[in-house]
């Protein structure tokens, strides 16, 4: 049986786990992030809609609030240092009747109480001004000029790679099973039969997180798998709108939106459905309809364009108004839960968040001095220059100039460098989030062999355990 020691253990390697690995592990403590799945970032952090949100429309004194207007200034300053694609397109909140309309200064309002001052009330003109391919019928609009669209994948693997360069180790394919409390320390067994011994222990599994919170004697929360269904749209869609166009949110949510993507396409979603399976990732020809429906009413030259590809997540949504961040310093266990559908975006603030209830509960660490750079992530981002079309850098290694996938233009020089990343792919789709490769309008039927081929001469099979060389367990 492989055993590890650690000061403090992270379950889970979404967005939230891996930046609170990350955060720890700017500090002397030895720090574990435990991932059940083969791959940091395949749960929920994986299938969003990727906007970096303002907190505009937050339920302001939430925790949640707080949180979300923090992350987008913490979460803008990381993706400057480390090159995660960022377009600030701004949002349009669309008015479609009298009682949409009558809210918009309510919602001006709350912007403002949640610590947002930009939005501006505009009349239809105004809108049509700004999305001329809208729909009939708009009534009004709310602009909420700083929201941004985001690479969710580039996000989760940065925070990540930052972990494991400050020392971090990274378990993959770790699922823990089952805990032992101690007087001093706790043991997570993994389903590979892997001990983890750590004086403290954060759970921020997503999805699983009640099942483990259970698992140290609580029954505070269930989760419900909230599912949210896109379609994506071809590249060629991208002419019709330059803005996330947004819904007057309801009770359930924030409604069905039309936003560029960062990689160039244009999205419609998400649905909003609760399920009992928390592993229903699939989409529905129910949730297709009804987002087919919204979508000929808010953009109908929309669609009119071919769709490239649709997905599904499952928000963590849970009986419980706010986030749930609780420690409980006797089995020095700290509870991250409830981060349902602004995670991406908190996620970073959250783990500034989890420093500080850590340090009140006892395991206060300054930072260290001596950290390395963040790390320098491979730009998947349409608006800014990849590979393919760098002269210098063909010139310098004619990698960068053999496209293999032609309908995202990835090279075999982006695909041998994410092999050989700090967390190197452990399947296809992980080299997808790293590259963009197989995730065009032809979704790898010309593509498919040649990334395959060229994904397993290059990689050796992933290790489980990740850290770098100075790694302390
Ligand atoms: C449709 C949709 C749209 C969204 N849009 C946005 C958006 O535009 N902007 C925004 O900010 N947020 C958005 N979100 C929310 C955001 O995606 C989530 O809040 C965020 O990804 C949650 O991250 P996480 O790390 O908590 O969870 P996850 O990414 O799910 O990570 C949890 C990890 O824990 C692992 N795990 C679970 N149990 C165990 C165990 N026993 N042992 C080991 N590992 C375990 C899982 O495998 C998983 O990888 C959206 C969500 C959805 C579903």
């Amino acid at each position: 049986m492989t055993s590890v020691d650690c000061d403090v253990a992270v379950i889970g390697a979404g967005i939230v786990g891996s930046a609170i690995a990350r955060d720890v592990a700017g500090s002397d403590l030895r720090v574990v992030l435990i991932e059940g799945r083969a791959d940091v970032g395949d749960g929920t952090s994986k299938a969003n809609t990727a906007i970096l949100h303002t907190g505009f429309d937050a339920k302001p004194g939430t925790l949640e609030s707080r949180m979300v207007s923090r992350g987008y200034r913490l979460l803008s300053d990381y993706a400057a240092q480390t090159g995660i694609p960022v377009e600030p397109t701004g949002a349009i909140l669309v008015a479609w009747d009298a009682e949409q309309l009558e809210a918009l200064p309510g919602l001006k309002e709350k912007a403002e109480a949640n610590g947002y001052q930009r939005c501006e009330i505009v009349d239809a003109a105004a809108v049509y001004a700004e999305l001329p391919h809208l729909g009939p019928g708009a009534l009004g609009g709310l602009t909420v000029p700083d929201e941004s669209i985001i690479c969710t994948w580039t996000v989760n693997l940065a925070l990540a790679t930052d972990a494991v360069n400050r020392g971090a180790t990274l378990l993959t394919d770790h699922r823990v099973a089952s805990i032992e409390v101690g007087d001093e320390s706790t043991t997570l067994h993994t389903e590979r039969g892997t001990a983890i011994t750590a004086r403290w222990v954060v759970n921020a599994a997503g999805l699983g997180a009640d099942h483990l919170d259970a698992l140290f004697g609580y029954h505070r929360f269930t989760v419900t798998p909230r599912r949210g269904e896109l379609i994506v749209y071809d590249k060629l869609a991208r002419a019709l709108v330059d803005k996330i166009v947004l819904p007057v949110p309801t009770a359930r949510g924030k409604g069905v939106l039309i936003s560029p993507t960062i990689y160039g396409n244009v999205m419609l979603g998400p649905t909003s459905e609760d399920l009992q399976d928390r592993t229903a990732t699939g989409t529905s020809e129910a949730g297709f309809e009804f987002l087919l429906d919204k979508g000929r009413r808010l953009m109908p030259a929309l669609l009119a364009e071919e769709v490239t590809a649709t997905y599904a997540g499952l928000r963590a949504a849970i009986d419980h108004g706010d986030y749930l961040i609780e420690a409980d310093p006797v089995q020095r266990y700290l509870l991250v839960g409830g981060i349902r559908s602004t995670g991406l975006t908190a996620g970073m603030a959250i783990a500034e968040y989890v420093r500080d209830v850590l340090a009140s509960a006892g395991l206060a660490s300054p930072q260290r001095t001596d950290l390395p750079a963040p790390p320098r992530m491979p730009n998947l981002g349409e608006a800014f220059p990849r590979p393919y079309q760098q002269d210098e850098l063909i010139a310098a290694d004619p990698a960068y100039g053999r496209v293999v996938c032609f309908c995202e233009r990835v090279t075999e020089g982006e695909i041998r460098d994410a092999c050989q990343s700090v967390i190197p792919p452990a399947t296809l789709d992980g080299l997808r989030r790293r590259t963009r490769a197989m995730n065009g309008r032809c979704q790898a039927f010309y593509c498919g062999a040649e990334v395959q081929e060229l994904f397993e001469s290059r990689s050796h099979t992933p290790p489980a355990l990740t850290s770098s060389p100075e790694s302390q367990p």
